[in-house]
């Protein structure tokens, strides 16, 4: 079933609709849900994935930026894209294809007010980010009464929602601060609101905002890493399921003599006789270096083989002495009894950064849709 000839990312439909389903069930029925689907939906598939949470009933999208969510346009997705982090050079297209920007910032503000002007566009959507303590994007507070002055009785723009972003929502020992930031917030809507005259709806929690802090659902949410299957969380992540499995194949397999060495550099030297696969797939591919000279490991018939020496471009080495397989077998490297957060962990890094990782080189299979 599902067999692979070649290095592929399987992208599990059946498991996103699980994760949406374990996401929705720790949510007020009402709360509107927004599927992050930026970076090629965490390195995946960007438009199989939102077309599937279209079909789901997703209430809204968000995107990094504008050219995300012309692809997704282009793909025929129909709901709301929030651009989280627009570029002026790109508000014109942004128009173009109703996207809803993210202002951040009084220059962001005046700029894309500029524009609709320019356009003679009327109530066109906006959404406004507050910067509560992760001191990333956002306005302060303090500048709830120039956004008010800039937007109050103007035609051009409607505020569609007001949002902002937790900077530690995994991490129960900064619970104190999450609350404070979430207090802040609440705060500042009201303020705005008051001042507005009318109250757009709010969001705050990511994924594991969504676990942590449900308290805090406002009337949105937006979760990524939790719809791809990791929450962050050794517990939450047995209840979530992987949606990118990453697999490939053996394509030789060497005997190797004691003092020999193994790839560039002749970073690994053999101590007694070995044997090795070479897989094809490397750095290019989104192995990164640090996955080399034992950090990581790949799962062959259910074993685990280590990366031996340095990951080349397109190839890694794994010694597979005591495996028992052969060439042309199937290799197993995240998402499959091998989560892509432990695979992550073995080279000090995270499964956001892994899954975005995996080139555009790797073929995107469709499973269970
Ligand atoms: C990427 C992003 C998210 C999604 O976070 P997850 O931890 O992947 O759920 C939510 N909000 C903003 C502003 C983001 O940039």
């Amino acid at each position: 079933m599902n067999k692979i000839g070649e290095t592929t990312l399987q992208i599990d439909l059946s498991a996103l609709e699980h994760n949406y389903r374990f996401l929705k069930s720790k949510l007020a029925q009402e709360t509107k849900f927004l599927a992050v689907v930026k970076a090629f939906a965490y390195g995946s598939d960007m438009v199989n994935i939102a077309k599937k949470m279209e079909s789901l009933g997703t209430d809204y999208f968000a995107v990094a930026y504008v050219k995300e969510g012309i692809l997704l346009r282009d793909a025929g997705i129909t709901s709301p894209i929030l651009v989280l982090h627009p570029q002026p050079v790109n508000f014109h297209e942004l128009i173009t294809y109703s996207l809803e920007p993210s202002l951040y910032s009084p220059k962001i503000l005046n700029l894309f007010l500029e524009v609709a002007k320019d356009k003679g566009l009327t109530t066109y959507p906006v959404h406004i980010k507050f910067n509560t303590g992760l001191n990333r994007l956002g306005f302060w507070e303090n500048d709830v009464d120039a956004i008010v002055e800039h937007l109050k009785d103007k035609k051009e723009l409607k505020v569609i929602s007001v949002f902002s972003h937790l900077a530690a929502s995994e991490d129960a020992t900064e619970k104190p601060f999450s609350l404070r930031q979430i207090e802040t917030f609440q705060k500042i809507s009201e303020e705005l609101n008051q001042n507005l005259g009318y109250a757009p709806f709010r969001h705050m929690l990511n994924t594991s905002g969504i676990i942590n802090y449900p308290e805090a659902q406002f009337e949105m949410v937006r979760s990524g890493i939790g719809l791809y299957g990791y929450g962050n969380d050794k517990k939450i992540d047995g209840q979530l399921k992987p949606v990118a499995i990453l697999k490939t194949i053996i394509s030789q397999i060497h005997k190797i003599e004691p003092n020999e060495s193994v790839g560039y550099n002749r970073a690994y030297t053999s101590e007694n006789y070995r044997t090795t696969a070479t897989l094809p797939l490397g750095h290019a591919d989104g192995i990164g270096r640090q996955y080399g000279n034992l950090k990581g490991h790949v799962l062959i018939k259910g074993k685990s083989a280590p990366i031996i020496g340095n990951v080349c471009m397109d190839m890694i080495m794994v010694d597979i002495t005591d495996i028992d397989c052969k060439e042309g077998d199937e290799v197993v490297v995240f998402g499959q009894n091998q989560s892509a957060e432990d695979f992550a962990a073995s080279a000090n890094t995270i499964s956001y950064e892994i899954l975005t990782a995996i080139s555009p080189r790797v073929k995107r299979v469709i499973i269970n849709s």
